[in-house]
């Protein structure tokens, strides 16, 4: 499934997400608000597939957690620099991007 996606292009990503995602959320909920805002911006993308060079640098990009050695997740900030986030929900060590 993840490598057929990564042959997509950004506007039909934001198709799926209409199609699959859309439809499951809550009507005037923040997350239909946030899946909708994406879809627009996804619909207007140029953006092609994702390369194959690009799939494995984000694999090899992926820091281990100091904490307890579980995958870490990046976040990208909203009134904050990004940072990665351990994806173990008893750790949730944090660690800036740079
Ligand atoms: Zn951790």
């Amino acid at each position: 499934m993840s490598d057929r996606l990564n042959g997509l292009s950004d506007r039909q990503i934001g198709q799926l997400l209409f199609d699959f995602c859309w439809p499951e959320l809550y009507l005037n909920g923040p997350e239909l608000i946030i899946c909708t805002h994406a879809i627009d911006r996804l619909r207007r993308s140029t953006g092609g597939a994702v390369t194959n060079e690009e799939a494995e640098d984000n694999l090899k990009q992926q820091p281990v957690c100091p904490k307890c050695g579980n995958e870490l997740f990046l976040h990208y900030g909203i009134d904050e620099p990004d940072f990665w986030l351990c994806d173990r929900v008893a750790c949730r060590h944090k660690r800036s991007v740079r």
